[in-house]
């Protein structure tokens, strides 16, 4: 079965990708350095993968020389969703080339190819997806409330039944709808 994740990443559509390198060129992580580099020494293929291909700027102020509007725009979003740490550190990638092309395009990492790999990451200014990952976003939002409202209907349901193996039934329902709901909870979903 296509779990949500293939299913969002076998929909995208690559053609609105304007090859502008931005997202190559000035780029950070959840986890700072440090750590990154902890996680690729116990053998974190994820962690492994990222130091192979991006290199850290020596400071915010040099990657802000590079392009400030990508750093500020990452910086203020991470704000706003209150997990900015003052140890933030930007990558560039040492195959992108001047042209903005990656000079190894046929044999670039899944995480190259994965990228914008969840409508939630944050992409520069202006990037061809922008548009397209709001109306992902919008789309998960709507279901959400759908199935907020599936589990009000089956609420009112189960004050009407009094048959264990319904009720039973019912709250398998409400488990499972619940399970989804949570599943974007660190979007937000409790509060859509
Ligand atoms: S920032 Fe967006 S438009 Fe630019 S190269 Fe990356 S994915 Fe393509
Ligand atoms: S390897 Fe290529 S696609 Fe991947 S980050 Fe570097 S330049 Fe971009």
């Amino acid at each position: 079965m296509v779990n949500d994740t293939e299913n969002f990443l076998s929909k995208r559509p690559q053609r609105l990708c304007h090859m502008c390198g931005r997202c190559c060129r000035v780029v950070t992580t959840s986890v700072p350095y440090n750590e990154l580099v902890k996680l690729a020494e116990s053998g974190d293929e994820g962690a492994k993968d990222f130091l192979s291909i991006f290199v850290p700027y020596e400071s915010v102020s040099a990657a802000r020389c590079v392009d400030s509007e990508v750093v500020d725009n990452i910086i203020n979003l991470q704000k706003q969703d209150g997990n900015y740490r003052e140890d933030i550190t930007f990558y560039y990638c040492k195959y992108l080339q001047d042209n903005n092309l990656c000079s190894r395009y046929e044999t670039r990492l899944t995480l190259c190819k994965h990228c914008p790999s969840s409508p939630w990451v944050i992409v520069p200014p202006g990037c061809g997806f922008e548009g397209w990952l709001f109306w992902q976003r919008e789309e998960i939002k709507q279901k959400i409330r759908r199935s907020k409202e599936e589990l009000l209907e089956l609420r009112l349901l189960k004050k009407r039944m009094s048959n264990p193996e319904t009720l039973e039934k019912i709250a398998k329902v409400e488990q499972k709808i619940n399970r989804n709901i949570n599943m974007y909870s660190k979007y937000g979903s409790l509060d859509w």
